[in-house]
């Protein structure tokens, strides 16, 4: 059905043993720096694109410098569309296994589409499942960043990198090792930075990962209007971040609410001690 991806797969068995048979652990996953990386499959000719990007039909391009570029109205018009994540257990790798230290959603100055890993500089990062590297770049925000074009239309995206191992076009599996933990870009410690798209929409990741167990948690996404629903929520919402000196009065009155309010929205009493810094849900 797909020359390329059937090839790689016969190249896979024959060269290793990880693709079958992926572990969860640092120090017994086998690593795989190398990915399939031939001048037939770079030098393509524009016509097999069908063929050789995943979802080519959906997107229609493959563009290789922009990250996020289709700024569509999808979530506005979305027909629901069941997408398949995997077909059997070793089709997922979870990228890192850390702790979040950053969750999806609201941060003080921007919203972050992502969730962040705690890791350290150095350590693997892995692919979550196969598919085609879109961006393999520096950026100035994101730092080294790789986007990868999932088979289903899915992207991925991980950020921050100290050094990246694959390159633009190739064909990456599950659990092959795409770059280095770091701290490079906007970025305060090292950790790495996990996005999900769709047709360029943020997904929460927590619709498909559970990050505490690090594994995937259904088979098949269920992408309607609801799943991105909470993104436009979230955005819509306004908060505050207590400053010295101010009150719940002060707040309520600037923002021309009410203390009690105030209260509801973050469940506080009226006599609750406000700390510096505190983020406060507005509406
Ligand atoms: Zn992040």
């Amino acid at each position: 059905m797909w020359p390329v991806k059937n090839w790689i797969i016969i190249v896979g068995l024959i060269t290793t043993s990880d693709f079958f048979g992926q572990n969860h652990g640092y120090s017994s996953f086998q690593l795989k720096e190398h990915t399939i990386n031939t001048p037939e499959l770079i030098e393509w000719n524009i016509n097999d694109s069908l063929h050789r990007i995943p979802t080519y039909d959906v997107y229609c391009h493959w563009d290789t410098s922009e990250i996020h570029l289709y700024n569509s109205p999808f979530k506005y018009s979305i027909d629901t569309t069941h997408l398949h994540l995997i077909y059997d257990e070793c089709d997922y790798a979870h990228p890192h296994f850390g702790h979040i230290s950053s969750e999806f959603g609201h941060r003080k100055y921007r919203f972050h589409y992502g969730i962040d890993i705690k890791l350290e500089k150095g350590e693997p990062v892995l692919a979550a499942f196969e598919g085609m590297v879109r961006i393999a770049k520096k950026s100035k925000t994101y730092g080294n960043v790789i986007v990868i074009r999932h088979p289903n239309g899915l992207e991925t995206l991980y950020a921050h990198f100290s050094e990246l191992k694959v390159k633009v076009n190739d064909y990456v599996q599950a659990g092959d090792l795409i770059g280095l933990g770091g701290n490079t870009g906007r970025s305060y410690g090292s950790h790495l930075h996990f996005e999900v798209r769709f047709k360029g929409e943020a997904i929460n990741p927590i619709y498909l990962i559970d990050f505490e167990n690090c594994e995937l948690k259904t088979k098949n996404l269920k992408i309607s209007k609801t799943i991105f629903q909470e993104t436009i929520d979230l955005k819509a919402a306004k908060y505050h971040y207590v400053r010295q000196g101010e009150t719940l009065s002060h707040i309520a009155r600037k923002y021309g609410t009410s203390v009690s309010k105030l209260c509801y929205y973050n469940k506080i009493k009226e006599s609750s001690l406000l700390q510096i810094g505190q983020k406060l849900k507005i509406q």
